[in-house]
């Protein structure tokens, strides 16, 4: 018996083109409704004929989301039922390998229809704000021109020799979590995942630190051939697949093919010059201060995760009513409607939090597209990572519910570099409120904690970004120049740790990062999302009601809107160089030091 942790959730706007009932696990029964939406797109005679032909195919398009879900929803809460397994594999690997030819053949009928030029010029925006257009002059923004830019992309790309290349990538990908996945150490006569070896990175005993990074590090270089090996087919088959696609160079098809039209290659790269010269003194002061506290002469690798002054954990909270009903105060009094959406998620049931045997790991929120609800998940054992989760996955949550009343489903859902916003900018904002859940003493701990984390993953983020714009633009580079590579990163980026000894590790630390593996270039969203978050709460500084009214309003337009727009619509400047850096790492230091 498959279950889901919330009742019946009607759908948002009655059916017009899906009926009722649907076998979803038998394609026979799917594939006529993409018949029947070929067949009718050579009948529009008209653009609003068009426009009501792409609200069926959006209809369709939800509720085949939100079938699938739904199906991961139950898997990934009841793990040990084999049925919600079977059901969720079945809609993967039977249903959505149909789907995708049948989705291009729609997209290709509608670049190529009659009435498209005519849609686009008709479709006036419903309610766009004067200071949210776009800067190119003489452009005059229209309901439909992100729809159609977006589309062109996907059919411009798209090759038939791509796809066993496609196919090759991802079974490498398959690989590489299974190596990384499998590998255990032996810990005190123990087995031990490397995932669980994480938490003896905080235990105050220095040794025993050591004991466990060299251990996990170790284990991880016996593997460096095969991680160097597997790569290397990556970055070959990328080349491929970018060449086969017309592009000098993967970075140049990667940057298309993510629907980067508002961005380029060198503002990434001005990007990661902002962080080296605005962020890196802040880390290096906060890696001086760590030493101090910690009273060593250098900081090693196995002293970076531990609490500088050996205090126990933060612990928030014992029982995940707790967590609701305090992130509820905390949303309450941030602003009532947040208050309001996250009272609904919780009446709903729209929250699955407990950590219980039989869950899938981790945390994550889904939106139930034909309802329009979203859905969160997480596994909460009592810390303040968990408050950190629950802020930010309520910011995705509430995102989805300010866009809730836009009918075009693609609209519903924003480019991942502002949905990042959404979430980070709830982590910011919430913490400001944070007492429900400790003393205040332990509240400023908190915040320090969660601005400490900022501070450290901006140049991480640049890291892992700049080294991929490095690999793909040398191909047939050696295994020696890659390694060379990284370590200039490595010393741009590193700031102040000790690695004598360890210097094999420090080479080979990217094999760590799974992105690089298995979603090339997909990385600098967070960089660029938390600049815009930083700005949602420097703003809220100044006035919050309307940080707060500017924030909602962005979150409203969905996808509708270019990145620039969305930004300019939160309050922000959609620019990552040091101009707009510097300033928020002055406001991150002035916190910090008040927070001591
Ligand atoms: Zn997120």
């Amino acid at each position: 018996m498959i279950s889901l942790p919330f009742g019946p959730l009607p759908a948002h706007t009655p059916r017009r083109f899906v009926p009722e009932r649907v076998d979803w696990s038998e394609w026979s029964g799917i594939a006529p409704l993409f018949d029947r939406l070929e067949t009718r797109a050579a009948q529009c005679q008209t653009a609003p004929d068009l426009e009501r032909w792409l609200l069926d195919w959006s209809e369709l398009c939800a509720a085949l989301d939100e079938e699938s879900s739904r199906r991961y929803i139950a898997m990934t809460c009841q793990t040990d039922n084999a049925e919600a397994e079977g059901a969720y594999l079945h809609f993967v690997e039977q249903i959505e390998p149909q789907l995708k030819p049948r989705q291009f053949t729609l997209e290709q009928i509608y670049l190529q229809h009659p009435f498209r030029t005519r849609l686009l010029e008709s479709g006036a925006r419903t309610s766009p704000s004067p200071e949210t257009r776009p800067a190119a002059a003489g452009d005059v923004p229209r309901r439909y021109d992100v729809f159609d830019r977006n589309t062109r992309v996907r059919v411009e790309l798209y090759r038939d020799e791509n796809v066993p290349l496609e196919t090759e990538e991802a079974k490498l990908s398959q690989q590489y979590q299974k190596l990384s996945g499998s590998l255990t150490v032996q810990f005190r006569g123990e087995e031990k995942t490397l995932v669980q070896m994480a938490r003896h990175l905080e235990e105050p005993d220095r040794a025993l630190r050591r004991e466990a990074w060299e251990l996990v590090a170790g284990r991880r270089l016996q593997e460096a051939g095969k991680f160097d090996a597997m790569f290397d087919a990556l970055a070959h088959l990328r080349e491929q697949i970018a060449k086969n696609a017309g592009f000098a160079n993967y970075r140049d098809y990667a940057f298309r093919a993510r629907c980067r039209f508002d961005y380029t290659q060198e503002d990434c790269l001005r990007f990661h010059a902002a962080i080296e010269r605005e962020v890196m003194p802040a880390l290096r002061e906060l890696q001086m201060e760590r030493r101090r506290q910690l009273q060593l002469d250098t900081l090693r690798p196995w002293d970076l995760a531990v609490d500088p002054l050996n205090r126990p954990p933060l612990r928030p909270f014992e029982k995940t009513d707790q967590l609701a009903a305090c992130s509820q105060v905390i949303f309450d009094k941030l602003d009532p409607q947040l208050g309001a959406n996250f009272a609904l998620l919780r009446s709903r049931k729209l929250l699955d939090l407990d950590n219980r045997k039989g869950k899938a790991p981790g945390g994550y929120q889904s939106t139930l597209a034909e309802a329009r609800l979203p859905f969160i998940f997480m596994n909460a054992i009592g810390v303040q990572r968990d408050v950190e989760t629950i802020l930010h996955e309520a910011g995705h949550a509430f995102h989805a519910l300010a866009a809730r009343d836009e009918d075009l489903y693609a609209y519903r859902h924003a480019p991942i570099e502002f949905c990042e916003v959404a979430s980070m900018s709830m982590e910011l904002l919430g913490n400001e409120f944070i007492e429900p859940f400790y003393p205040p003493a332990e509240a400023r701990r908190a915040r320090r904690d969660h601005l400490e984390g900022i501070v450290e993953v901006l140049p991480w983020i640049a890291t892992v970004d700049a080294f991929q714009h490095w690999i793909y633009t040398h191909p047939g580079h050696t295994g020696a120049d890659r390694a060379a590579a990284w370590l200039a990163l490595m010393d741009r980026f590193g700031g102040e740790v000790d690695w004598t000894g360890c210097e094999s590790a420090r080479a080979n630390l990217w094999h760590r990062q799974l992105h690089i593996f298995l979603h090339p270039f997909y990385y600098v969203e967070y960089g660029i999302a938390q600049l815009g978050a930083l700005q949602v709460w420097a703003n809220s500084k100044r006035d919050k009601a309307k940080a707060l009214a500017d924030y909602k309003g962005a979150l409203a337009l969905g996808g509708s809107r270019t990145l620039p727009e969305l930004f300019a619509a939160a309050g922000c400047r959609f620019d990552f160089s040091a101009q707009t850096v510097k300033p928020l790492m002055a406001l991150v230091c002035q916190e910090l030091a008040q927070l001591n």
